[in-house]
C-alpha cells in the first residue's frame, strides 16, 4: 500500500506523489508570536510532525518550512501594548516557542522564515501583481488583490462568491476597495505602526505586508532557495486557516506566476474544551509551559492527540491527559521488559508479533495518518508481547528493534525525567509555602524549602510571572 492522503482541494483522500521525488517540500503556517503559544496551536503543530516523520520514514527527503508570524495586527497591538518595539516584544515568544516545540519533541522545521525579514520577496510580489493588473492602491493608500481578476478565487474553500459579497460594505474601511470581497496585501503605514517599528518603504508606498501575503512570499522564496521549486508538494495548517488564509495564499502567487502554488492541502482539526476551540479569545486555554510546569510527560501529549485522528476534533480533558500518561508508562514498562528478557535469539514468536505490529502501524499511516489505529496496533503488540514474554517467547531484540522504528515517528516512551503527578502536587505546595513565608520576610524558612526541593532534584527560578521548577 503507498501513502495516501486527505486533500482539502478535492475533498478526497488521494495517492501522494511530490513534484520530484524523494524529495517533499512542506510549508507549515507557523505561529504569530505575539504571546505564548496554546496546546490548541500545539495539536495542529504536533499532527505536522507527524506527517513530516511518516513521510521520512516512508523514504522521502521533506524539506520543511515553518514561518514565523512576527508582524501582523496582534503583534502589533501587543507591542503598544507592551510599550515596545515589535522585535523586542516578539523575541521572548520566538524562543518560547522553540522551548515548547522542544519539549513535545517535534522535529524542528529546516527553515524558520520570519516575516520581518522576508519583506522584500513580498515586495516583488506585489509588484508582480501590480505589473499584472490583478492589484491596484485603494484609496486610502493600501495595495488590495482583485478578486474578481481570480476567476479560481474560492477552490480551496468551495465558497459562493455571491455568498462572499453579501453583508459587505459594513467596516469603514470596506469602502477603500473597488470590491468588498478584496484582501489587503499591502497595508498603509499607520501612526502605530511606526511607533512599534513596522513599517516598510516600498515603491507603491510605505507601510507593511498583509498576513496572507506573508505566508505566499515566503513559501515561494524558501522552495525556490532550496529546490528551485515554484510549486509546494503540501501546504498545511489548522482548519480554521483554510478561508481566508489560504484561500488567499493560494490567489496572490497563482496570480502572479500562472503556476500552482501547493499540490495537496492538509488541515487539522481543533483541539477544543468542552465542544468550544481552545483560543485565547475565549480565555479557555492551557499553554505547553503550563504542562510542563504540571510536571506533564511530553509522551503523554503527544499519545492522547495520536488518539483521534486529525480530522476529528479533539475535546481536552485532565482524565484524558491522566490515561494517555499511563499508557506511555504501560509502554515504557514494556519496552524495558524487553531489554531485560532477550537472550539473543532474532527469530521467535515475539519477532513475528514484530513484524505484524510493524505492517499495521504502516498501513495505519498510510491510509491519511490513521494514528489511532497506530496506536491500537501498539497497545494490542504490548499485549501480546508480555504474554509472549511469560510463556518464555524468543525474539525479544528484533521486537524491541521494531517498537523503536515505530518511536521514530510516534515518539512517545515515556521521558526518563518524566514528574509523576504526586511529585508535582508536593512541589505546588511547597512552592506556596515558599512564596507565604517569603510575604512574610522569613527568608530563612523560604531559603530551608528551596533546599528542601533541591534535596529532591527540583530546581527553581523566580520570574516575573511567578515561580517556575524543573528537575535537575
Ligand atoms: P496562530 O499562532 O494563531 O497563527 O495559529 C497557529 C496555528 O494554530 C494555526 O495553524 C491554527 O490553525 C492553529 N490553531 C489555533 N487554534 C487551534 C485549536 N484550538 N486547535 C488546533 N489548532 C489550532
Ligand atoms: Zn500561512
Amino acid at each position: 500500500m503507498t501513502l495516501a492522503l486527505y486533500n482539502t482541494l478535492t475533498r478526497r483522500v488521494e495517492p501522494f506523489a511530490p513534484l520530484a521525488p524523494p524529495r517533499v517540500t512542506l510549508y507549515t503556517c507557523g505561529p504569530t508570536v505575539w504571546n505564548f503559544a496554546h496546546i490548541g496551536n500545539f495539536r495542529t503543530f504536533l499532527f505536522e510532525d507527524l506527517l513530516r516523520r511518516h513521510l521520512e520514514h516512508s523514504g522521502y527527503d521533506v524539506f520543511h518550512i515553518m514561518n514565523l508570524t512576527d508582524v501582523d495586527d496582534r503583534t502589533i497591538k501587543a507591542a503598544a501594548a507592551a510599550g515596545k518595539q515589535l522585535d523586542q516584544h516578539t523575541a521572548p515568544y520566538v524562543l518560547a516557542f522553540f522551548e515548547d516545540r522542544d519539549y513535545l519533541r517535534i522535529k524542528p522545521a529546516h527553515v524558520y522564515p520570519r516575516a520581518t525579514e522576508s519583506v522584500p520577496a513580498m515586495v516583488r510580489l506585489v509588484e508582480r501583481l501590480l505589473e499584472r493588473g490583478v492589484a491596484y492602491k485603494g484609496e486610502d493608500g493600501s495595495i488590495y488583490f482583485a478578486i474578481a481578476k481570480f476567476p479560481t478565487y474560492g477552490r480551496l474553500s468551495r465558497l459562493d462568491t455571491r455568498e462572499l459579497k453579501t453583508g459587505a460594505r459594513v467596516a469603514s474601511d470596506e469602502y477603500a476597495k473597488d470590491d468588498p470581497r478584496d484582501f489587503a496585501l499591502w497595508k498603509k503605514a499607520e501612526p502605530l505602526d511606526e511607533q512599534v517599528g513596522a513599517a516598510w518603504d516600498a515603491p507603491f508606498g510605505r507601510g507593511r505586508p498583509g498576513w496572507h501575503l506573508e505566508c505566499s512570499a515566503m513559501s515561494l522564496e524558501q522552495i525556490g532557495r532550496c529546490c528551485r521549486a515554484e510549486t509546494l508538494d503540501i501546504h498545511a495548517g489548522g482548519v480554521d486557516l483554510i478561508f481566508p488564509h489560504h484561500e488567499d495564499e493560494i490567489a496572490q502567487p497563482e496570480a502572479a506566476t500562472g503556476r500552482a502554488f501547493a499540490r495537496h492541502w492538509l488541515h487539522g482539526e481543533f483541539l477544543n474544551v468542552r465542544g468550544t476551540k481552545m483560543s485565547k479569545r475565549f480565555g479557555n486555554f492551557l499553554t505547553v509551559r503550563d504542562l510542563r510546569e504540571q510536571g506533564v510527560d511530553a509522551a503523554a501529549v503527544r499519545l492522547l492527540f495520536w488518539q483521534t485522528h486529525y480530522r476529528k476534533a479533539l475535546d481536552f480533558t485532565d482524565e484524558a491527559l491522566a490515561a494517555a500518561g499511563a499508557g506511555v508508562k504501560r509502554l515504557g514498562e514494556f519496552y524495558e521488559r524487553l531489554g531485560e528478557e532477550e537472550k539473543g535469539e532474532r527469530e521467535g514468536p515475539l519477532a513475528d508479533l514484530a513484524t505484524k505490529f510493524e505492517a499495521d502501524v504502516r498501513a495505519a499511516l498510510d491510509d491519511d495518518l490513521n494514528a489511532p489505529r497506530a496506536c491500537g496496533a501498539l497497545f494490542e503488540f504490548v499485549r501480546d508481547g508480555h504474554g509472549a514474554l511469560d510463556a518464555g517467547a524468543g525474539g525479544a531484540a528484533p521486537a524491541r528493534a521494531a517498537l523503536e522504528r515505530a518511536m521514530g515517528i510516534l515518539d512517545i516512551l515515556p521521558s526518563s525525567k518524566a514528574v509523576d503527578a504526586e511529585l508535582a502536587r508536593w512541589v505546588d505546595e511547597r512552592l506556596a509555602a515558599r512564596d507565604k513565608a517569603r510575604k512574610a520576610k522569613d527568608f530563612k524558612e523560604a531559603d530551608r524549602i528551596r533546599a528542601e526541593l533541591l534535596a529532591r532534584d527540583v530546581e527553581i527560578e523566580d520570574t516575573p510571572s511567578g515561580t517556575r521548577w524543573r528537575r535537575a
